[in-house]
């Protein structure tokens, strides 16, 4: 079975409602869909999400990458030796990532599709549900308030509170929320790097003063600070999250040795896919680090084999897979089934599609 055709489109999809975070501001989600035919007639899906903020990959980037670089550099290889397709999409070029996980997903779907079974059982097939929190966006207190009134009223026992953007009314964001809330609720906050060193001791010392049930802190410090979340590290009883300082399996490495994070955020468009996914949760593995699984502003496609690579590893234990959930309407029909805070994985063969 080989790959005959590589073919890109691209998707513009609506939000609910405005996705704010400390880093930016999205109203639409314009992401890049990738479709792989075989010479059997097998087709294979994937997405890529571009999320220049974080990421560095814009639609542009993209759309070049697959088009010009990686397409042709696997056309006409064969599926029954599809370890050698998968490194050849990491090693075709440098960087660009979300381009490379969007045609490491479908030919993921693909080599699930030609066993005939659900890729996340493919995988391992730890799990058959997994549960989601949902991204409550950067707003004042009031709105993140209501906001995350509203999701609990949907079901949602997990929220992700993003803050980050003026240190002395975080706490308060996150206080009035809890309080709101109630205490069965938990919190995930994500300060997407908006604190200082100092900001973030103060903020998490001054925390302790209130009833809070909070999970994790995710990425306080620029991602480039290692040094500093180490120090924020010992300095805390609350479990803090790496998401912006991980792309590759090295970058695992370095932080868990260096002592900077409890937990490992994987996103299949930062690291490149499901295949060095898999190495990074290897290595957190032999570490002893759980993994929570994350998404960027992503539709269907790349979240729904996002959501079978978490349901597949033991390792990945925490998922943050809201992203068809943000969206008025799905373009491509079946994947995993997202019901508000339950994600179900489903038995047809690769990602369903
Ligand atoms: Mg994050």
């Amino acid at each position: 079975m080989k790959i005959i055709l590589v073919e890109v489109s691209k998707v513009a999809l609506e939000l609910k409602k405005p996705f704010v975070t400390a880093l930016r501001r999205v109203t639409h989600v314009n992401d890049i869909y990738v479709k792989i035919t075989t010479d059997t007639g097998l087709i294979g899906y994937g997405e890529a999400a571009p999320t220049t903020a974080i990421t560095g990959d814009s639609e542009g980037s993209i759309l070049y990458a697959i088009e010009n670089v990686i397409a042709p550099s696997i056309m006409d290889m064969s599926l029954e030796s599809y370890e050698l397709i998968l490194q050849k999409i990491q090693k075709c070029m440098k960087k660009n990532t979300s381009a490379k996980a969007a045609v490491d997903i479908a030919i993921y779907d693909l080599v699930a599709k030609k066993h005939g079974v659900p890729l996340y059982k493919f995988l391992g097939g730890a799990k058959s549900k997994i549960e989601t929190d949902l991204t409550i966006s950067l707003n004042s207190v009031e709105q993140m308030v209501a906001d995350s009134v509203e999701a609990v009223s949907l079901g949602y026992k997990m929220l992700k509170i993003k803050v980050g953007n003026e240190y002395q009314k975080d706490i308060l964001r996150i206080v009035e929320i809890q309080k709101a809330v109630g205490m069965d609720v938990l919190l995930r906050i994500d300060a997407n790097q908006g604190w200082s060193l100092k900001e973030g001791t103060f903020i998490l010392e001054e925390l302790k003063k209130y009833p809070l049930n909070i999970e994790l802190i995710e990425q306080p410090l620029v991602a480039e600070d290692i040094t500093g979340m180490a120090k924020l590290c010992e300095r805390t009883i609350y479990p803090i999250l790496a998401d912006e300082a991980i792309f590759t399996p090295l970058d695992v490495i370095e932080v868990i040795q260096k002592g900077a994070a409890d937990l490992i955020n994987i996103k299949l468009m930062k690291c490149g896919g499901i295949y060095p996914a898999l190495q990074i949760c290897a290595i957190a593995e032999s570490y002893g680090v759980e993994c929570f699984m994350g998404c960027m502003l992503e539709s269907h496609v790349s979240v729904t084999a996002a959501a079978h690579l978490a349901a597949a590893k033991s390792i990945i234990t925490r998922y943050d897979l809201d992203g068809p959930g943000l969206l008025k309407s799905q373009p491509l029909a079946g994947g995993a089934t997202f019901n508000e805070q339950e994600i179900i994985l489903n038995e047809t063969p690769g990602l369903g599609f």
